[in-house]
């Protein structure tokens, strides 16, 4: 079963089957899958999956030396963190301001590549749209498929279109209303976007180094892109406990830029 259909509508029960997570009191996750006669070890001791089977999410459950463990589904936040990786993924930070960046919404056809792990690919099919995926690496397309209908079904699968290319050859798909890329090189794939995406469509990028941002920013100059512009997003979590009140001292420092442009009528 996927997280989806275990959290939609009126099933509030955890079921067997589902992923989840186990939450101790320190906050540290576990995701286990339900089996019946399964049993979940750690430090602590033993929770069986039949106490957690046809328990409320957010129910709490205790091993016999009293550690307690709340049962919960996994967001899309932990499914990235925890799911397994082929490539790098991008962090849910910066998949939620891609979302917005891009302007994502239900019915969009949209031009990804490469596609790694699938955590872009399944934050963009949760939003509604349809997919042409480009990835190079074979076992990573199948990666990527998989984490993709582990979190959303079999059913996204159906708007999931990837297919084993190099996108920095030409491409004959189009009519893209939108384009998201993370890959080395993605300047190679503007001048082939500046056929495939329709005019006011819109393209985010992602770069780890700011050298390839220069490269990309200057390939989109010398084209019909306008509204162009580089961001970071900063994540800095806050310590918040009885008069003890600041930023935590650690933080993830830097994941990647995001750069965005509008294509217009050259
Ligand atoms: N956004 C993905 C991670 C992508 S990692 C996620 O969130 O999970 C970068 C991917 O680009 C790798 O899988 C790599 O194989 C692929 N790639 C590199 N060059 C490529 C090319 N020319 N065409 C298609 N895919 C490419």
């Amino acid at each position: 079963m996927s997280q989806e259909e275990g959290s939609q509508g009126n099933v509030s029960f955890l079921a067997e089957g589902e992923n989840i997570l186990l939450v101790d009191n320190r906050g540290r996750r576990y995701l286990v899958e339900l089996k019946s006669g399964g049993e979940f070890h750690c430090h602590s001791g033993v929770i069986r999956h039949d106490q957690i089977i046809g328990s409320s999410e957010g129910s709490e459950f205790r091993t016999a030396s009293n550690a307690k463990f709340i049962g919960l589904r996994p967001t899309i936040n932990d499914h990235v963190l925890k799911m397994p990786r082929g490539a790098q993924v991008i962090y849910p930070k910066d998949l939620g301001a891609i979302l917005i960046l891009a302007d994502i919404a239900a019915g969009q056809k949209v031009f990804e590549s490469g596609l790694g792990s699938g955590a872009l690919s399944t934050a963009l099919l949760r939003c509604g749209v349809d997919i042409v995926g480009y990835e190079i690496r074979e076992d990573f397309a199948e990666t990527a498929i998989s984490n993709v209908a582990q979190f959303l079904g079999q059913e996204a699968l159906q708007r999931y279109h990837v297919s084993i290319k190099d996108a920095y050859e030409e491409h004959s798909d189009g009519n893209f209303d939108r384009a998201v890329l993370d890959l080395p090189e993605p300047w190679q794939v503007v001048p082939h976007l500046e056929q495939s995406l329709r005019s006011g469509g819109i393209l985010v990028a992602y770069n780890p180094s700011i050298i390839q941002v220069q490269t990309l920013r200057r390939q989109l100059s010398n084209g019909p892109w306008a509204m162009v512009e580089t961001i970071e997003v900063l994540h800095r979590s806050w310590h918040v406990e009885g008069h003890a009140v600041r930023p935590d001292h650690r933080m993830v420092a830097h994941t990647g830029f995001l750069t965005h442009a509008r294509l217009i009528e050259s």
